[in-house]
């Protein structure tokens, strides 16, 4: 599923509701709609990427933008120094459900380990 059929796709350019929390040229990030955590927030680039199995050599700045994007949002959301998590589910065991590429920053309660 890509492009006017992706869930995330349609977020990222407008045509979908959401609580954006960042916008910039390769990343949008939103407040999930069903949080797991007092914050929760995904990460998306504006590509779509189907999953980080599906992620090239060339795509290795959008993942690291993803990730300082995270950090930037959980500083933001007061997280930083208490900590938080990041997920980047892949996959049906992996969980993964949309499937274009998100990281989940989750935070606000204590996480548990293993994660289920
Ligand atoms: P994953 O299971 O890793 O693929 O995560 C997908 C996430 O997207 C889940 O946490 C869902 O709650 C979230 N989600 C699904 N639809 C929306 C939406 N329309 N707006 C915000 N978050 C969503
Ligand atoms: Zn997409």
């Amino acid at each position: 599923m890509t492009g006017p059929d992706c869930l995330f796709c349609k977020i990222a350019a407008g045509d979908v509701p959401a609580t954006l929390v960042h916008a910039d040229a390769q990343v949008v990030a939103f407040r999930d709609i069903n949080p797991q955590a007092p914050v929760h927030v995904l990460v998306v680039p504006r590509k779509h990427v189907s999953s980080l199995d599906e992620a090239r050599g060339a795509d290795d700045s959008l993942l690291g933008g993803m990730l300082l994007v995270a950090r930037d949002i959980a500083r933001r959301e007061g997280l930083a120094d208490r900590g938080y998590r990041t997920v980047l589910n892949v996959g049906d065991e992996g969980g993964q459900t949309v499937h274009h590429i998100h990281l989940h920053v989750l935070g606000g309660r204590a996480m548990g380990w293993p994660p289920g």
